[in-house]
């Protein structure tokens, strides 16, 4: 039977032409990407929507909450197998992540694609990924995810990794779901395919403060940070969740933002393994103060978990437990 795909249109670089000074920028090729790239029809029917047409550098949590609408209601849609959408790469891990966790298990595909040059430049990656993307879309896989460079990614464990390659991202502490070989594989197991979806949950409070910790971190700064009403502090700690605690020590921050009701999430700078906080002093005094371990959260996957649990929990004890769970795939139990 004929495979039915919807398509969202969002911007990046795959939809851009060359603008004002010889700089990328958004273009009119929403509205004929598929007499571009006929070859899309041949692996499904495929209806159209443009939700916006953003560098994705300009995208905001309200539109990760617009495009996660847009998916939940195509999903919702009679007779569709799967669904893709066309983002920019600059901030697709965060969409991709947000999504996953707003709509939460998903009965079908939901691919997220984008591309490094644009499709009207000869050589565009955008046409292997848009292909890729839509044969991911019409396979028994129900998952939020990135297909990019013939691998399909976690969307809550994918990174973008590279500037300039076309092997753009990468999910450094988990494995690639499907590999776009010879076959399409599916190389990994899969979360267990959701019900119907219930009615879309839009809660999420975009208050978040991202750090990365280095040498000479004022605590300071984060202490006003906490004056001027941020509800959830995300630290990217050394190694295994380590922090100073002797000079530059942020225990005091995590024991302010903790007695305020703000939640410290710890997660890694590094790009594989997970936070252990009990393993050195720094990272222990921390953990005493109040900080919540991220696990091998990603930073994408730890801001836009923050955000979700901050706009749906009313309390500091059910933030806490959402964060330490593993709600869909994103973080691995301990
Ligand atoms: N600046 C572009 C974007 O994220 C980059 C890309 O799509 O590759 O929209």
């Amino acid at each position: 039977m004929e495979k039915r795909v919807v398509l969202l249109l969002t911007g990046g670089t795959l939809l851009m032409k060359e603008g004002e000074g010889g700089a990328l920028e958004p273009a009119a090729y929403t509205h004929n990407l598929l007499s571009e790239l006929p070859v899309l029809r041949r692996i499904a029917r495929v209806d159209v929507e443009v939700v916006c047409n953003l560098d994705s550098a300009d995208m905001q949590p309200s539109d990760w909450i617009t495009i996660s609408r847009a998916i939940h209601r195509a999903l919702d849609r009679p007779g569709v197998d799967g669904v893709v959408v066309v983002h920019g790469t600059d901030t697709m891990a965060y969409t991709a992540s947000a999504a996953a966790l707003l709509l939460g298990p998903v009965p079908r595909p939901v691919v997220f694609t984008g591309a490094q040059r644009p499709i009207g430049e000869p050589r565009t990656d955008a046409r292997g990924n848009l292909v890729d993307a839509f044969s991911v879309a019409t396979l028994p896989v129900p998952e939020v995810g990135v297909a990019f460079a013939s691998r399909f990614f976690r969307g809550t464990r994918v990174t973008k990794r590279d500037a300039h390659s076309m092997d753009a991202f990468d999910s450094p502490d988990f494995p690639p779901l499907v590999e776009l070989g010879l076959t399409e594989h599916i190389a990994h197991p899969l979360l267990l395919p959701g019900g119907p979806l219930g009615p879309f949950d839009d809660r999420l409070d975009p208050r978040v403060l991202v750090v990365r910790v280095f040498p000479g971190l004022d605590p300071a700064l984060l202490l006003h940070a906490l004056d001027r009403g941020i509800r959830g502090l995300v630290l990217e700690a050394y190694g295994t969740g380590n922090l100073p605690m002797l000079g530059g020590s942020l225990v005091s921050v995590i024991e302010e933002a903790t007695q305020r009701g703000v939640p410290c999430l710890i997660v890694t700078q590094c790009l594989r393994g997970a936070v252990l906080l009990e393993r050195y002093q720094g990272a222990l005094a921390a953990v005493r103060a109040g900080a919540i371990s991220g696990g091998d959260l990603t930073v994408e996957a730890a801001v836009t978990k923050m955000m979700i649990a901050l706009g749906r929990f009313a309390t500091f004890s059910e933030v806490r437990s959402y964060l330490e769970r593993n709600v869909i795939g994103e973080r691995t139990p301990i």
